[in-house]
């Protein structure tokens, strides 16, 4: 069949990534198990497998034709419109492309609603990076803010994030994006805490709607994603906010050292919180090495270790 538009898109420039080569596994129309309130896509009908799909060896060959074109490419992210994961042939998808990337990394963007199918959870232990959504704990929340589809059990999803972060030798992150009156009650924040102490994944991206939604909801203020990243004590979280205020302060060492032992900090973070002089006293804590830079998956973080 053809598409009317592209399965590949790309090769972009990526901040984390370096050269980043998209692979959209639903090209011609939205195929998802959620309807999120947030989504940019138009609203739709969920579904639990996606029905129009290009075949291995269209997106294979596509890939290679990028190789050719491009050579440089960092890293083949697996996108849909929709859901990644309901494409129906992931595994053997994925175990081709492992026999053509070479030094490429994979990397995958997915709701997360299907970890708990043995073969897709398989088929995500074979990817560099998984990055997957959680953004309530219980679900009436769950349902109100995703809308999911038929018996999708937030409880199981948890479950399974567990063992998956236990099995994978390689980077999990985690997504949650915060809705005006949704997810954003101290109650959920909460819960959200304890699941994510529970699961422990390498990074978890925080943000709000910063795009055309597809139902009519609000944004989060940075103050509120300020106040979650401050909840989640000890867990690498970065903060992902369009226009994000600068507002520089004056800390010294011993308030450095106790932020940082209450969560890591991102680059980002520094620029927009230290003035230049915490940040020469960051710097000499870096020297003496008391602070350490550690990579997270493309997202730097200053950490006690
Ligand atoms: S999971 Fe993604 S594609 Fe599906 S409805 Fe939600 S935001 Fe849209």
């Amino acid at each position: 069949m053809s598409y009317s538009n592209s399965i590949i898109f790309g090769p972009i420039p990526s901040r984390r990534f370096g050269i980043s080569l998209g692979i959209d596994l639903s090209p011609n129309k939205k195929q998802c198990n959620f309807d999120c309130l947030y989504c940019e896509l138009e609203p739709a009908k969920t579904m639990d497998k996606m029905v129009e799909y290009p075949s291995v060896k269209e997106v294979i060959s596509e890939i290679k034709n990028s190789f050719e074109k491009h050579p440089k490419i960092d890293v083949i992210t697996l996108t849909a419109n929709g859901e990644p994961t309901l494409y129906p042939h992931l595994e053997e998808l994925i175990d081709e492309i492992n026999k053509i990337k070479n030094n490429t990394k994979t990397l995958i963007l997915s709701n997360g609603s299907t970890i708990y199918e043995k073969d897709i959870y398989n088929a995500l232990l074979k990817i560099d990076t998984v990055k997957l959504s959680l953004d309530c704990v219980s679900q009436k929340c769950f349902k109100k803010l995703d809308r999911i589809h038929n018996g999708i059990d937030i409880n199981k999803i948890i479950e399974s994030m567990i063992l998956f972060r236990k099995e994978t030798k390689n980077i999990f992150v985690l997504e949650v994006l915060f809705v005006k009156t949704l997810n954003d009650k101290e109650e959920e924040i909460q819960a959200l805490y304890e699941a994510i102490k529970k699961i422990n994944p390498h990074r978890v991206d925080i943000g709000t709607i910063d795009r055309p939604p597809a139902y009519k909801v609000q944004p989060v203020t940075f103050e509120l994603l300020e106040k979650v990243a401050n909840t989640f004590k000890g867990i690498n979280v970065n903060i992902a906010f369009k226009n994000r205020p600068k507002q520089t302060q004056s800390f010294d060492e011993t308030e450095i050292i106790s932020m940082l032992k209450r969560r890591p900090l991102t680059k980002e973070d520094i620029e927009n919180m230290f003035d230049e002089n915490s940040k020469v006293i960051l710097n000499r804590l870096l020297d003496e090495s008391i602070v350490s830079l550690v990579d997270s998956s493309g997202v730097n973080f200053y950490k006690i270790l």
